[in-house]
């Protein structure tokens, strides 16, 4: 791993494969892994990462939107892609590029039989969402006989898969409402499968689903975030490792006297004399405003500088006062150490959003 000399996101493949093999390590052989590579794979970079994981034997892959999908197909991945959240305006692009719609209300399921047989489809996989308490996307309970009779009257489309998605899978607290979430998702899909005489896919849990519910594994489990190194806890933290690491360097030290102030709106003021480092990094480039005013930190040498004042667009200033550094010298905002968790948790916010949050400016660079 060399020294950073600008601001980049460094992308270690091999974690993300221990990573796929140890949730693999969950399940039985025969269940299926769908990666969910969404929002250029959670801000890493979706098309690296999937030729990555296509190659390494996974079954499916899932994107929210249709242009996440056809960018996958440009880049090469021939692995069947379902689309989490489709719309209507975009259904030819979607047929045109192979992509697998969800499908989670009649209207939904009206517009892609009407666009996939006037594009002349025949056995259309498609995947029926159900909604069993996330109150989200997604069919109810009572629309089986209305699904049932549709499908009975068209050859345009094929069920590929029946899913769910669980609302707090990660929060032991809601176990009672986990399990039943999981057991409406049985009753709905004995229901349909007998319904319409042939058996989709059934899945239903994402990466704490995985870890947390091995019952409910079923055909084919989704992950996103455990892939990327995080498992919503302390103990399957331990089991994963980040895959991203965000870098940056010092591009200048200014030593202040007492009472001067740093950055806009003079929201800093020294209370001593103080040495600043200004780093090539902002709000732009995904962290927020939020981690401003001594929330959040760097670490510059193995040790924790406080972000002081508000973020720039472009930079920020942090607190070296007490650290031995130089201008040049390599400043970690997270890695595999200081995790992008234990930032986001500075702010209040989940390891989720500040990785998907870090801007298409930074460079991504992919260690083998
Ligand atoms: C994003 C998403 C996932 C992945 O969830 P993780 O918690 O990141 O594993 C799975 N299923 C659906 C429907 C999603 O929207």
């Amino acid at each position: 791993m060399s020294k950073a000399q600008e601001t980049v996101l460094e992308i270690d493949l091999k974690a993300l494969e221990h990573n796929f093999e140890y949730l693999k390590s969950k399940l039985q052989k025969d269940t299926k892994f769908l990666a969910v590579v969404k929002a250029f794979a959670y801000g890493s970079d979706a098309n690296e990462i999937a030729n990555y994981l296509q190659d390494l034997g996974v079954d499916y892959f899932a994107v929210a939107y249709i242009n996440e999908g056809v960018a996958l197909r440009n880049a090469g991945i021939t692995k069947p892609i379902l689309v989490l959240h489709p719309l209507a305006v975009n259904f030819k692009t979607l047929i045109e590029y192979c992509l697998e719609p969800s499908i989670y209300n009649a209207k939904i399921l009206q517009e892609f039989i009407s666009v996939a047989s006037h594009e002349k489809q025949v056995e259309y996989p498609i995947h029926i969402k159900f909604n069993t308490g996330l109150n989200r996307l997604g069919f109810w309970h009572n629309d089986i006989d209305f699904i049932q009779n549709t499908l009975s009257q068209t050859k345009t489309i094929k069920v590929e898969s029946i899913f769910s998605h669980l609302a707090a899978s990660e929060d032991l607290n809601e176990k009672a409402f986990t399990l039943n979430q999981i057991k409406t998702f049985k009753i709905i899909t004995e229901k349909l499968t007998k319904a319409i005489g042939y058996k989709p896919l059934l899945h239903i849990c994402n990466t704490s689903g995985i870890l947390n519910y091995p019952e409910a594994h079923l055909n084919m489990v989704r992950s996103g975030i455990g892939l990327y190194g995080f498992g919503n806890s302390e103990k399957e933290n331990k089991n994963l490792k980040p895959i991203a690491s965000l870098k940056t360097i010092i591009s200048q030290i200014h030593t202040i006297e007492k009472g001067e102030s740093v950055g806009y709106n003079r929201a800093y003021i020294g209370d001593s004399i103080q040495k600043t480092a200004t780093l090539p990094i902002g709000h732009a480039d995904g962290i927020g405003r939020i981690y401003g005013n001594e929330k959040g930190f760097v670490t510059i040498n193995g040790q924790q500088a406080p972000i002081i004042g508000n973020v720039c667009m472009d930079m920020i200033m942090v607190n070296i006062t007490n650290i031995d550094c130089e201008e040049g010298d390599e400043v970690i905002i997270f890695d595999a150490n200081s995790t992008a968790e234990t930032l986001a948790e500075t702010a209040n916010t989940i390891s989720y959003e500040l990785i998907t949050s870090i801007s298409q400016r930074v460079k991504r660079i992919f260690l083998q």
